[in-house]
């Protein structure tokens, strides 16, 4: 890369996005706790779902001590909902890392922002970039697919080497005028201009530099190899009501959704009624509630329960507890459990 293509797609990049950036509530804002949870609660979720969540967790932990000190049931509680709750869980253990051992103060780099639980280099980098102002390049799924485009790079996204190199490339396109601003303009073209699918090429700041439009191969890039096909899962819930309360099991610590409260559910029909002890005869289908994470599509399917007394035992100790219906908006629920 030329010193004077680096200069006009820097200089382009910047100018489009002052004037044409979304605004969003962690754009106006320089603390960089505020900016740090906007990062987390941003990794693989969208920015709509994001903003309301957000707000609510300021309100209830508006700095790092305070999110320090609440217990984790409180942190799970206002995460319900979110998806890929350890990034709650990490964030709290940020807090109390930085509490007990920076008197709650934030690291500045990059490569210590990295030693902080549940941030890794894309993270640190933003946070870094963004809050201190330090010249250091993010890359993602979104600036991935910028920069193979703008350079026509037609190497295996899968290999990373590739992806070495790319991150390589993206620390050659930051100086040390506000880096914080041209990594979000890079963010916010993936996000809003340059798409995976139909790009608008023609409201690109930088489409007169874009190699792969000149010759003719935007759709065809990044070139991902190992594109991971997504797969379809069937889960089962029950929901059993007993007077006004309903029977939740709180998930255990290390698992997915570790410390969250859910209906009863299996992976299989079969073993849903081995457990409870019930027929198929005494269940009622209520509905079907469709999700996704990560690769895959789940349906689950969720079945009522008319009556409690058959219930086996075994099926009722443990982690499970009957909650009141108005006590449930207390316990941390996914969504869709929610
Ligand atoms: Fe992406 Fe099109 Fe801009 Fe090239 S011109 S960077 S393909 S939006």
């Amino acid at each position: 890369m030329t010193a004077a293509l680096k200069q006009n797609l820097h200089k382009k990049l910047l100018l489009w996005y002052r004037q044409k950036a979304r605004d969003l509530p962690w754009r106006r804002t320089k603390d960089p706790y505020r900016i740090w949870v906007s990062e987390i609660m941003l990794q693989q979720t969208q920015v709509a779902t994001v903003i309301p969540y957000y707000k609510k967790w300021l309100r209830k932990f508006p700095d790092i001590k305070t999110l320090a000190q609440a217990p984790q049931s409180e942190v799970l509680e206002a995460w319900a909902g979110l998806g890929y709750y350890r990034r709650a869980r990490m964030l709290h253990a940020g807090a109390m890392q930085i509490l007990e051992t920076r008197a709650g103060k934030l690291p500045e780099t990059a490569k210590e922002l990295q030693h902080l639980p549940g941030i890794g280099r894309y993270t640190a980098a933003a946070i870094a970039s963004i809050a201190f102002h330090e010249p250091t390049a993010v890359l993602d799924g979104n600036v991935i697919r910028i920069l193979t485009r703008l350079f026509a790079i037609k190497d295996d996204i899968s290999n990373p080497k590739t992806v070495a190199g790319l991150w390589q490339q993206a620390q050659e396109l930051i100086t040390d005028e506000s880096p914080g601003d041209f990594n979000q303009a890079m963010m916010e073209l993936g996000a809003t201009v340059c798409l995976p699918q139909n790009p608008d090429c023609n409201a690109c700041p930088v489409n007169r530099f874009c190699e792969s439009r000149k010759r003719g191969c935007v759709d065809q890039l990044p070139f991902n190899a190992k594109k991971e096909k997504s797969e379809n899962l069937k889960t089962f819930a029950l929901v059993c009501r007993h007077k006004n309360s309903v029977l939740l099991r709180q998930q255990p610590e290390n698992g997915r959704w570790g410390g969250l409260w859910m209906f009863p559910h299996w992976a299989d029909k079969k073993a849903m009624l081995k457990e409870s002890g019930l027929t198929l005869k005494a269940l009622e289908k209520l509905m079907t509630v469709r999700h996704a994470f990560t690769r895959y599509r789940v349906n689950l399917e969720v079945y009522a329960c008319g009556t409690t007394q058959r219930l086996s035992t075994v099926f009722q100790n443990g982690s499970s507890r009957w909650i009141p219906l108005d006590e449930i908006r207390s316990f941390g629920l996914p969504a869709p459990h929610q």
